[in-house]
């Protein structure tokens, strides 16, 4: 199992820290990793240490100007433009290094599915889905999904299919894919109406000879699991069916959760696995097997980003936990030297059952109606009947 999965780190990712009390703390991710290796997770596992992303990859999701502005924004201070300098964005030393880093890591994910030496590849330092070619956005200095999907593109991969499940709409890699039909975008979001970035509508499919390949699917505030997975099963796997891609990239983000403090989504940790383990499937379904997953979004530092990309290092490595593992004492510990008070949970689950009723064409509450509007919109565009629950 070790020699189908990769997974990428180093701390030296940990410094893309926006300081502060900014909420994109790179404690999660330390986190996270000390956890999956208390639970054995990582066992005989060595991580692939990313190189920074040089200039001509970040080209191809950004222009010079704003990699030239991001380089020298520590020194230039104020006004800086590109998005940069904002509460959202706040300029930090070796902002460029941290940035490119970061790319480097999802470049080292591909480079590890391209090259044969691995069929799945996991870098949950990515995930910055909202930077856009010409600025900063929603914490995300460079885009990591969209360099990795057009280096993917250059090396041996006509077909790629990105699913981001963050509760923020995917609007970075939508945006540099929306005319290339070689790419389909499926992004599962909290509605637009109600949270930012306030894109991510059904109507934005994709425009001219990739028209179907952007795919939106914006759910009501509130959504609990069962919704969620029933709106992803009704749609996701019949586009990935008819697309064929080649290799599957994955947005992970887990402000879904619940307890989030930036979004209003209803979901736990027992959904986010059971995300993890059909977004595998789907890879080994429809993908060829190869898997490339990113991180994201999660603001939830202590108690939820550390137990869902546990299990999402253990969907890609084959070694799955189930939801009642204990959390190890020496992690509880850690956790409480940084926060004495907080309340932790006791297992890898919060005791939530994530399981549901498949769509079968009704329109009967909100969720259901955001899925017969995404059929209707998307399915005919790619041969499907979006009335048959079948397709
Ligand atoms: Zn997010």
């Amino acid at each position: 199992m070790g020699e189908r999965a990769a997974v990428v780190w180093d701390a030296a990712l940990l410094g893309y820290d926006m300081g502060g009390d900014h909420p994109f703390n790179p404690i999660r991710l330390e986190l996270t990793m000390r956890l999956a290796r208390a639970l054995g997770v990582l066992d005989g596992v060595t991580p692939l240490p990313p190189e920074p992303a040089d200039d001509a990859d970040l080209a191809r999701a950004h222009t010079m100007a704003y990699v030239d502005a991001v380089r020298e924004a520590p020194m230039v201070g104020w006004d800086v433009g590109h998005g940069l300098g904002t509460a959202d964005n706040p300029v930090f030393g070796q902002m460029h290094a941290a940035s490119a880093l970061v790319v480097g890591g999802s470049l080292r994910a591909a480079r590890a599915i391209a090259s044969g030496s691995a069929d799945r590849a996991v870098s949950i330092a990515g995930g910055l889905h909202h930077a856009m070619r010409d600025h900063a956005a929603g914490f995300c200095v460079y885009n990591d999904c969209s360099v990795a999907i057009s280096w993917l593109l250059d090396n041996g991969f006509d077909k790629v299919a990105y699913i981001d499940v963050d509760v923020h709409h995917g609007d970075g890699v939508q945006a540099a894919f929306y005319d290339d039909p070689r790419v389909l975008t499926v992004s599962l979001h909290q509605h637009p109406a109600t949270l930012w970035p306030g894109t991510g509508a059904v109507t934005e499919l994709g425009a001219g000879a990739a028209q179907g390949t952007s795919v939106n699917i914006p759910l009501p505030p509130g959504t609990t699991d069962p919704g969620w997975q029933r709106a992803f099963h009704a749609t996701v796997p019949s586009l990935l069916a008819a697309f064929e891609p080649q290799v599957l990239v994955t947005q992970c983000g887990v402000d879904t959760h619940a307890e989030d403090p930036l979004a209003d989504l209803s979901l736990s940790v027992d959904g986010h696995r059971a995300t993890y383990l059909a977004l595998r499937d789907l890879a080994e379904r429809y993908a060829g097997g190869k898997w490339l997953a990113t991180g994201g979004g999660g603001y939830e530092l202590l108690r939820v980003v550390p137990r869902s990309w546990t299990h999402l290092l253990a969907a890609v490595l084959d070694r799955d936990l189930a939801p009642d593992t204990r959390l190890p004492t020496e992690w509880l510990n850690t956790v409480r030297k940084v926060a004495p008070r907080a309340e932790l949970p006791l297992t890898m689950g919060d005791g939530a059952d994530p399981s549901f009723t498949p769509w079968s064409g009704g329109a009967d509450d909100r969720v259901d109606a955001v899925i017969r509007d995404v059929r209707r919109a998307v399915f005919p565009l790619h041969g499907l009947d979006p009335d048959d629950p079948r397709d």
